[in-house]
């Protein structure tokens, strides 16, 4: 797969560069001008890009990462949830989108990668995003089940939905139905995710909006 990663990195890293080049190239001009109004405009577009950059190559680093390398720490979900709301708030206030907790007020604490879990709570939530595109719904909420000593955390939109068809290619590496996609957030997530024992499911009504639910145990077998 590695030969299909380079050329999609490749591929993906050069259009918001070549963005960049394009923006800094009229912001000059417009300061060569005087025209502060555009300038800022310029300099917005460019580090938006930018940082599109950078978000493509922190997911293809994590493909990229060896497995099970690092065991983690107990680690507290519903904070993590809290750093990704925060992170996206901006997109989220963008999307006219209202977001909703149920969260667990005494929640046990898996052993995973804070970092590693919060790329993957972060894919569930711009994915939740991007389906909204007319605004709707967030909604995160946590839980433990006691018998299967799990610890759960959904993510659910009011968006787009997800229809039967493409269900079985949802977590495949490079399958998106976005323009700008990479296909790499739920392989990804998926794979963070089983390297702690745990699972991810997804319930989705077309037109009506779609739940991702992720467990992760809280014990680990072995
Ligand atoms: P990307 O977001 O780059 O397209 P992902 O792996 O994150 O890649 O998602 C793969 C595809 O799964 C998306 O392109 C989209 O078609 C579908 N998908 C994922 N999450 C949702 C969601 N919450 N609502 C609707 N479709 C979704
Ligand atoms: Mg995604």
């Amino acid at each position: 797969m590695t030969g299909r990663l380079a050329a999609s990195l490749a591929h993906e890293i050069n259009n918001p560069l070549q963005s960049v080049i394009g923006c800094l190239g009229l912001a000059e001009e417009s300061l060569a001008e005087g025209d502060d109004e555009d300038l800022d405009e310029y300099i917005g577009m460019g580090l938006e890009e930018l940082r599109r950059a950078a978000r493509i190559v922190s997911r293809l680093r994590d493909v990229s990462r060896p497995v099970a390398s690092d065991d983690g720490s107990p680690t507290d979900v519903n904070g993590l949830v809290e750093r990704v709301l925060t992170l996206t708030r901006s997109q989220v206030k963008d999307g006219e989108i209202e977001v909703v907790r149920r969260m667990a007020d005494e929640l046990p604490k898996p052993n995973v990668v804070a970092d590693r879990m919060q790329q993957v709570v972060l894919n569930l939530v711009l994915n939740a995003v991007e389906a909204m595109s007319q605004g709707g719904t967030l909604e995160l909420a946590t839980w433990y089940e006691e018998g299967r000593d799990v610890v759960c955390l959904a993510v659910s939109d009011s968006g787009v939905g997800i229809s039967p068809d493409l269900r079985p290619h949802l977590f495949d590496p490079f399958f998106s139905t976005k323009e700008e996609g990479t296909g790499l957030g739920l392989f990804v997530s998926q794979n963070i995710v089983q390297e702690y024992g745990g699972w991810m499911e997804v319930e989705s009504q077309v037109g009506e909006g779609s739940t991702f639910t992720i467990r992760l145990p809280v014990r680990r077998q072995g």
